[in-house]
């Protein structure tokens, strides 16, 4: 296992196999005059394979398929067959925006894939058109289903914004009540494409915690798994569980073990950096094994205390989450 300056384990992979995306969620794109990376400057499924393998043998144990919306890109299904027949790797999951997932839903449970995070904002068609820019919510529901019905770990992932859902934190909370999904709210961040929406987060870890007590007075504190970026809680006689990311304040960065790789091949070390090392550059000018183990090990051996260390050491925060991966 490997283990960054900060005595941080490395075991898991966040991958982007995509920048684009069939919806347009306002707080990680702009609507229109979104400037997609060219095929040729997205790494090939071979290159990602390669160095998942790499990674793999130095201790990454879980990878994290993302994007933009991992379904957008062909292929994507026999990618993750070979994902699952490399050594080492003991988990696969995927994070996806539901609309085009259900039909794969079998596929995904055959191969193994254990857990799956379900984006979607609201449980309202109206208020998740205006979210999204596009009236998807019925196909991501029957997601849903599917993989409730598939038997699939199921998180929904709901980013909390200031004015547009706030009155879906119940309903979605309630959500547990009959289903056995865990529910986690996402503080916003500033990654959409623009720069921030607000000059201070008014939807904190504290107010979201405190809206859903104001209808569930029993929430409990559950513990929190090791490396769990969720401040985790149940209501008591729920089937599933509530969690709130504290994306925006940071608090998770301490027992941070995860690391990024964006569509272009740029390696993250932290959600705030803004690119370490260049690995698409390594990969197609030749490097050995050897070589990309060596530059992997130089970077984690650079890590950044914590995402406020990040954000100083760049310039300001203008680009999409769909870059990014989440
Ligand atoms: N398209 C897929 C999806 O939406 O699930 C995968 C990629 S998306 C970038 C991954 C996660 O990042 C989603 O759960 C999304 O809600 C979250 N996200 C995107 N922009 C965000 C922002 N500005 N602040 C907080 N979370 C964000
Ligand atoms: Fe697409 Fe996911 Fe970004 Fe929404 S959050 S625009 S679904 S990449």
């Amino acid at each position: 296992m490997i283990y960054d300056n900060h005595n941080r384990p490395i075991t898991y992979l966040r991958l982007a196999v995509t920048d684009r995306c069939n919806l347009r969620c306002f707080y990680c794109m702009p609507e229109e005059g979104i400037k997609y990376l060219h095929k040729s400057q997205v790494l090939t499924y071979e290159e990602m394979e390669r160095l998942v393998r790499v990674l793999a043998r130095l201790g990454v144990e879980k990878v994290r398929i993302t994007g933009g919306e991992p379904f957008v890109r062909a292929g994507l299904m026999d990618f993750l067959h070979r994902l699952a027949a490399i050594d080492g790797l003991k988990d696969i999951s995927l994070t996806t925006n539901g609309v085009l997932t259900a039909p794969h839903v079998a596929d995904l449970a055959a191969l193994g894939v254990k857990s799956v995070n379900l984006s979607m904002d609201t449980l309202d068609r109206e208020r998740f058109r205006t979210i999204t820019r596009r009236d998807e919510l019925p196909a991501v529901l029957k997601t849903l289903d599917a993989l409730l019905d598939a038997g699939i770990q199921t998180k929904i992932n709901a980013v909390v914004m200031d004015g547009q859902n706030t009155q879906d934190l119940i309903p979605l909370a309630d959500l547990t009540r009959t289903m056995p999904v865990d529910v986690r709210f996402i503080e916003e961040m500033p990654f959409n494409g623009e720069g921030s929406h607000y000059p201070v987060l008014h939807w904190t870890h504290n107010r979201i915690i405190d809206e859903i007590r104001s209808q569930f007075p029993a929430l409990e504190k559950l513990p929190d798994p090791p490396f769990s970026t969720s401040a985790n809680y149940q209501i008591p006689g729920h089937q599933g569980t509530i969690g709130v990311i504290a994306a925006f304040s940071r608090t998770f960065c301490g027992t941070c073990n995860r690391i990024r790789m964006t569509a272009q091949g740029t390696l993250k070390t932290c959600l705030y950096d803004d690119g370490v090392l260049d690995v698409r550059a390594l990969l197609r000018s030749g490097a050995s094994d050897d070589g990309l183990t060596a530059a992997f090990l130089k970077a984690f051996a650079h890590r950044p205390l914590n995402g406020f260390e990040a954000e100083k050491k760049r310039s300001t925060v203008t680009e999409s989450m769909s870059t990014i991966g989440g």
